[in-house]
């Protein structure tokens, strides 16, 4: 076995090992086509079956109702914060955003090209350590978009807020982690790039009645940014990004094999714990995140020292536990501990956080 470290990447970030040893399995010679994934048209049966099983998975591992879409695109999340307005404000274009991190702010800077744009709250002033907890939603918003995971400060939203208007999430962070009941969303979104498979694909599940209504469609889309383009063709409408949905779908049926996500949801619970149990009872390790908001998928930590936050990430990378150096904005240390991070990597990082504690707490 060549060498393989535990790596806390915040994205693209690690992915199970065994679909990574499926994948170069198959790499030369796909499901007995002789050729690889990458080389075979998107119309191919071999592929076409890529693409429905895909969804079909990820339908029922999310229970998502027949009345949504599941769509395939491209252009990361951060191609949908433009696609959200320009598909939703074509009638009203009026839109409240809940300002909870780095990425919730982007999409409002982006929305602001679009419509009128109301910030409904904002942790923005205390650096985003937690989630707001009232919300001065307009009534008569289009939609109402929230970031449910805050990737680069570690809070999220433990309860989705009850909106008349339909609820957009991007879920970047943190989809398949935990049940969510797709009925209260108008509009999911997620790069694939932390939960699911390589960058390239974005997953799009959206309420058929929203995509439907071509009123909603700003008349300024374009086509390949409109939802019903993908829609309309089952997320073939142009070359898909193939490897990426080939991948997710190999994490999608792994995912089902091992219970699902309620299975998933309890082991990522567990690590969480097992890392915010430590830095509780640490006198060198702190978090500045509010603890009712505390993501269980991006775990941001400081010493309070640059120095000695620096010899932390060194060290622990000399302990193959790789990619620990937290985002600039907020520094220190950040474990991103996704699906994929099996807890034996998580028992491995808190017992390098006692050792490193000891010798120079
Ligand atoms: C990573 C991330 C993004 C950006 O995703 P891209 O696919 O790189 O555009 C947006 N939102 C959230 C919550 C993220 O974690």
């Amino acid at each position: 076995m060549e060498k393989r470290v535990y790596n806390f990447s915040a994205g693209p970030s690690t992915l199970p090992e065994d679909v990574l040893k499926e994948v170069q399995r198959d790499l030369l010679n796909y499901a007995d086509t002789g050729m690889s994934i990458t080389e075979m048209s998107h119309r191919s049966k071999a592929y076409m079956a890529v693409n429905a099983e895909a969804q079909s998975l990820l339908r029922e591992l999310l229970n998502i109702p027949d009345n949504y879409y599941v769509l395939f695109v491209q252009g990361g999340a951060s191609q949908q914060f433009s696609c959200v307005p320009l598909n939703l404000l074509g009638k009203n274009n009026k839109a409240d955003y809940l300002d909870t991190g780095n990425f919730a702010h982007k999409a409002i800077e982006e929305a602001t090209n679009y419509g009128d744009i109301h910030v409904a709250c904002s942790s923005k002033a205390d650096k985003y350590t937690y989630i707001p907890k009232t919300f001065d939603i307009r009534p008569d918003t289009a939609y109402v978009h929230i970031a449910s995971n805050n990737t680069i400060f570690g809070t999220r939203f433990n309860t989705f807020p009850k909106t008349k208007a339909p609820l957009v999430a991007d879920m970047s962070s943190e989809i398949l982690s935990r049940e969510i009941n797709v009925s209260d969303f108008g509009v999911i979104y997620a790069g694939a790039q932390k939960n699911i498979a390589p960058a390239g694909v974005t997953i799009v599940i959206a309420r058929k009645d929203l995509v439907d209504d071509t009123q909603n469609i700003m008349p300024i889309c374009p086509t390949m940014l409109k939802w019903k383009t993908q829609a309309d063709k089952d997320s073939l409408y142009n070359t898909p990004p193939c490897f990426a949905v080939y991948v997710a779908m190999l994490v999608f049926r792994r995912l089902k094999a091992t219970g699902g996500v309620k299975a998933i949801q309890a082991i990522n619970e567990e690590k969480a714990q097992l890392i915010y149990d430590y830095i509780d009872n640490s006198k060198l390790f702190k978090s500045a995140v509010a603890r009712e908001d505390r993501s269980i998928m991006n775990i941001p930590f400081v010493t309070g020292d640059l120095d000695l936050d620096a010899k932390f990430v060194k060290e622990a990378e000399q302990n193959a536990l790789c990619t620990l150096k937290g985002h600039k904005l907020v520094g220190g240390m950040r474990a991103s501990i996704y699906n994929a991070m099996p807890i034996e990597g998580v028992k491995k990082l808190v017992e390098f956080m006692a050792k490193f504690e000891r010798e120079n707490g």
